[in-house]
């Protein structure tokens, strides 16, 4: 008898050629993930088996599992001889300190078993019944349910539990996208949900230093972090902004601060993102939420560029946006108080419609190309 953990994908997406693709993506992003644990990985069809890791390793191990994308779910299970006695003694050990009702569900993928499914699952549940006084079956809705797999090749899978993951597609099969990353709640959670259809991330923050602290910069740097456990690694591109927002401050409407500051950083992250291979910019835009994210605000900064803007949260509301970052984890981080490059010089009443005659006239003042290439040679790259 021996513990293995059981993976699942998604199937869902795997059609045809893909299918090995697919696979192939997750496999290695699986070994990525668990590089530095010793394991076995068995591929069975349609789900991988962890074999030969240490007990103590466990916890590591389905921790990591829960953050890789393209995973359905996991069931800790064991793995004994197709024998109706291994597994037998297998599903008293599983039971024996349960209380309640229970069924047992067989699956029997292996035609040359001596029972059918059905025979088997009435012969070990009579075991079980035999031995525990405290459970009854009921085989509607009970609270444990035991399956029981028998595999081709003389090995049973048997196990109870299943463990939800993230689902998704595995990172890699989605193409590349340049995360623009503020310390805020929004954006980090804008990263996950592309990582999580199988976009590779990098990633780019705007910092006014010496307005903005370096807490505020190891701030971003901890968030990219956390983002990075899903999307298997990521480029930060750490760009100065001072000198850009010093420039708009002084040579154009107040009012207009934001909607300037916003075009810039989407025209450098454009810059980056087609220099590292990037196909999208992804935001963490919400719409209506602030006076930079009306329909007006999105268009006049969307008009600088040519790639694809993602915006997974256009249409969701703050709570809905919050509850995914706790449950990713990086919300805590998101809500320490460092300062953001956008509080710095923000205008009292900002444009809410800015007209883009307005706004084209107000560029016109500024030497924008200048100001993008001095931007784009001081940044600088951590890879994370
Ligand atoms: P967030 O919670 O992501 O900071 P927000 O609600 O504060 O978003 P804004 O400040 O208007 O909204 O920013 C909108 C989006 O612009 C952010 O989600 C992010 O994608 C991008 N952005 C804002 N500030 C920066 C920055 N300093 N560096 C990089 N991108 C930024
Ligand atoms: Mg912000």
């Amino acid at each position: 008898m021996k513990k293995v953990i059981i993976v699942r994908y998604c199937e869902i997406h795997l059609k045809g050629k893909n299918r090995s693709y697919f696979q192939n993506l997750l496999i290695k992003n699986i070994k990525r993930s668990l590089k530095n644990i010793k394991y076995n990985l068995n591929i069975l069809n349609a789900r991988y088996l962890i074999e030969d890791f240490d007990d103590s390793d466990y916890k590591t191990i389905t921790q990591k599992l829960e953050k890789i994308c393209g995973i359905h779910s996991y069931s800790p299970a064991f793995w004994v001889k197709s024998n109706i006695e291994d597994i037998k003694n297998c599903c008293l050990e599983i039971i024996k300190n349960k209380s309640g009702e229970f069924k047992v569900e067989t699956n029997r993928a292996d035609k040359t078993f001596p029972l059918n499914s059905m025979e088997l699952s009435r012969e070990i549940g009579g075991e079980i019944l035999a031995s525990n006084p405290k459970l009854t079956v009921n085989v509607i809705n009970p609270e444990t349910t035991i399956k029981i797999d028998i595999r081709e090749g003389g090995q049973t899978l048997i196990f109870t539990d299943t463990v939800k993951c993230l689902s998704g597609m595995p990172s890699g099969s989605a193409g590349r996208g340049m995360l623009m990353i503020s310390g805020g709640i929004d954006s980090p959670v804008a990263g996950f949900m592309l990582a999580k259809r199988g976009m590779k991330l990098d990633a780019v923050h705007f910092f006014s230093y010496p307005y903005t602290s370096e807490l505020a910069k190891e701030k971003v740097i901890n968030l990219a972090t956390q983002v990075a456990e899903y999307s298997g690694g990521i480029n930060l591109y750490m760009v100065k902004f001072t000198k850009i927002q010093e420039e708009i401050h002084e040579k154009c409407p107040e009012e207009l601060m934001i909607t300037m500051m916003r075009r810039f950083m989407m025209r450098i992250a454009e810059r980056l993102a087609k220099k590292s291979g990037g196909q999208a910019i992804i935001t963490g835009e919400s719409l209506g939420q602030v006076a930079s994210q009306t329909i007006e605000s999105i268009t006049s900064s969307n008009s600088v560029v040519t790639l694809p803007v993602l915006r997974p949260l256009i249409a969701m509301d703050k709570l809905e946006i919050i509850e995914v970052s706790q449950k990713i984890g990086t919300y805590e981080t998101s809500i320490l108080p460092y300062e953001d490059c956008c509080t710095v010089f923000l205008p009292k009443y900002p444009a809410i419609k800015p007209k883009m005659e307005v706004i084209l006239k107000a560029e016109s003042k500024l030497d924008v190309e200048k100001l993008i290439e001095d931007a784009l040679n001081e940044t600088e790259i951590l890879s994370i």
